[in-house]
């Protein structure tokens, strides 16, 4: 069974708000592993100038997203042009 304590809309908005280069994060899926340890997925949309420095980014938002959510795994798909 799959159980999500965090609540998705307000991690989203927190990673929009935190984070200006991400302008989009969405297929998000959060698992509980323990009490204190969370997984997440999830596809973010950033802008193409800040391609260049993802690797960073991506640290910067694993950290934040640790602090504040008890999340110690991540995994993202980067996606920077728009297919629609
Ligand atoms: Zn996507």
């Amino acid at each position: 069974m799959e159980g999500s304590p965090i609540d998705l809309p307000v991690l989203k908005a927190y990673v929009l708000h935190e984070f200006p280069d991400v302008l989009d994060i969405h297929d998000v899926h959060i698992w509980q592993i323990s009490q204190r340890f969370n997984c997440l997925t999830a596809h973010i949309r950033i802008k193409p100038e800040a391609v260049g420095d993802y690797a960073a980014l991506v640290l910067r938002i694993n950290a934040s997203l640790r602090q504040k959510f008890d999340i110690g795994h991540t995994n993202f798909q980067p996606e920077w042009v728009s297919l629609r």
